[in-house]
C-alpha cells in the first residue's frame, strides 16, 4: 500500500473495523471489504478519492443506524444458561454447570476428576460454544 497515493492511503484507514463491537463490524467491514477491492484495480486519482470518500459517508452513517438499532440483530447472543456460559457441565446427574466444580476450593475439583467421580462435557445446549441465540 506504500505504492499508493496519500489521498488513497488516508482514506482507505477509516475504513478499519477491527477496533468495532461485533454488531458494529457486521455494517462497516464489507463496506471496508468493497474500498479495499475497488482501490486494488482502480489508479488513483481524484475520482477514487471522491469515490472512496463518499463510500466513508454511506459507512458512517450506517455504522450509526446500527448503533441506533435496539436489537444488535440476528446473531446477537446470550451467556448459556445451562452451563452458565462456561461451555461444559458435569457429567453427574445433574448436569450442573462446570463453573460449580471452578469455584470448589483449588484441587477438590481437581481431586474428583482424577477419582473418576465427575468430568466436564460439552454442554449439549449450547454445544460448548458458551452462548445461545437470543430470541427476539
Ligand atoms: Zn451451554
Amino acid at each position: 500500500m506504500t505504492d499508493r497515493h496519500p489521498a488513497t492511503t488516508g482514506l482507505l484507514r477509516w475504513f478499519e473495523y477491527s477496533h468495532l463491537p461485533a454488531h458494529l463490524q457486521a455494517v462497516s467491514k464489507p463496506i471496508g471489504d468493497v474500498a479495499h477491492q475497488l482501490v486494488d484495480v482502480l489508479p488513483d486519482g481524484p475520482e477514487l478519492s471522491a469515490g472512496l470518500r463518499k463510500l466513508l459517508e454511506a459507512k458512517d452513517c450506517l455504522v450509526r443506524a446500527a448503533i441506533d438499532a435496539p436489537n444488535p440483530g440476528p446473531a446477537a447472543t446470550k451467556p448459556c444458561s445451562r452451563c452458565d456460559g462456561c461451555g461444559l457441565i458435569a457429567d453427574s446427574d445433574d448436569g450442573e454447570p462446570w463453573t460449580v466444580w471452578e469455584q470448589l476450593p483449588p484441587g477438590s475439583a481437581g481431586m474428583a476428576v482424577r477419582l473418576g467421580l465427575v468430568k466436564p462435557i460439552d454442554c449439549p445446549a449450547c454445544g460448548g460454544a458458551k452462548v445461545v441465540p437470543t430470541i427476539p
